[in-house]
């Protein structure tokens, strides 16, 4: 399994379909990824053909998501696909190992234990008993009076009888006949998320993806991270930044902090301070879960930041909308 390096995790975690992905997992909503069979287009992830649009990027998306350490993968699996027309359609054809054919018949070998004749079950067959044909005795108990002593096939064409059919294979689409030789035989995997990922996606991170989604609907252009210039020459960078196109431009710069323990430093106010100080968009939003310190309120309000205080996911996007909407 390749290792993939912090940086390339981080890289990806910016992307936005994988934060989408990493919140469905987050979320919940997804313990393990595991596929379901569709007999036209074979194995589908549906989560994953919403979050990249178009199915034919599923399995581009998937082995990103492995390579990059964000997914790690099961064998869930395997695929037989028709080598001539890829179909997944494809059922399995047990054939005489002398002349090839399919329309042989499987039976069940039984023998009798206290005389020792072994044959098929349809010899015992009388009726509905079975009664052994070399000493005419009723079959009743299967654990005393008989045991099934593994399989034997007759061939309906060649009439030839033997114990271990060949497996081939039978395309319904294009009804092509294939050996296990001429298949193409595919890994199918389960994908959960990695520990490393899963630490990435600290609260702050996961809740971006709900806030893009919220600000692009209200018809903002949405960059996470977003990038502003300031007036000394540099770029400042902000968790998300949001232009609305009207007849006046508008640009909004977001921060969002967490913390695990009970309030948010005042730091996280300055150094927002500095960035807007230097690039002045029209509205700048602090999103503190859970909450600002004392003093960081109040240089919030002097230096003219919106703060957004909540406890949770749900409460903070509710803030917000409200200040955006001011
Ligand atoms: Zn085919
Ligand atoms: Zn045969
Ligand atoms: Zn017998």
């Amino acid at each position: 399994m390749p290792k993939a390096s912090k940086k390339e995790l981080l890289r990806l975690s910016k992307d936005h379909k994988t934060q989408l992905l990493i919140s469905k997992f987050v979320s919940d909503e997804l313990g393990t990824l595991t596929p379901t069979f569709d007999p036209k287009q074979g194995f589908k992830y549906s989560i994953i053909e919403e979050i990249v649009d178009d199915p034919s990027g599923t399995d581009f998306f998937l082995q990103k998501m492995f390579d990059g350490g964000v997914l790690g993968r099961k064998l869930y699996d395997k695929i037989v696909h028709c080598p001539s027309c890829n179909s997944v359609n494809v059922s399995t054809h047990y054939i005489c190992p002398h002349c090839k054919s399919f329309d042989i018949k499987k039976s069940a070998l039984i023998e009798h234990i206290k005389c020792g004749y072994i044959d098929t079950e349809d010899h015992f067959q009388k009726q509905d008993k079975l009664v052994c044909p070399r000493c005419n005795k009723e079959l009743i108990n299967p654990t005393l009076d008989y045991h099934r002593a593994g399989v034997w096939c007759t061939c309906n064409q060649c009439t030839k009888s033997f114990d271990i059919p060949v497996p081939t294979h039978f395309c319904r689409e294009c009804e092509e006949k294939f050996t296990f030789d001429e298949a193409i035989y595919k890994d199918v995997y389960s994908y959960t998320l990695t520990p490393e990922a899963a630490k990435e996606s600290n609260l702050g991170f996961i809740l971006t993806v709900p806030i893009i989604d919220f600000l692009e609907k209200q018809g903002f252009e949405v960059e996470s991270p977003g990038f502003l210039n300031g007036k000394s020459g540099t770029r400042h960078m902000f968790d998300l930044t949001a232009v609305f196109k009207g007849k006046k431009k508008n640009t909004t710069a977001i921060d969002i902090v967490t913390s695990t323990d009970d309030v948010i430093s005042e730091q996280s106010v300055i150094s927002m301070f500095a960035k807007i100080f230097d690039t002045t968009p029209d509205k700048a939003c602090l999103v503190a879960i859970p909450k600002m310190s004392e003093n960081g309120r109040k240089m919030a309000a002097l230096y003219k930041i919106n703060l957004v205080e909540a406890k949770d996911q749900n409460s903070a996007l509710e803030a917000l909308k409200v200040c955006i909407e001011n």
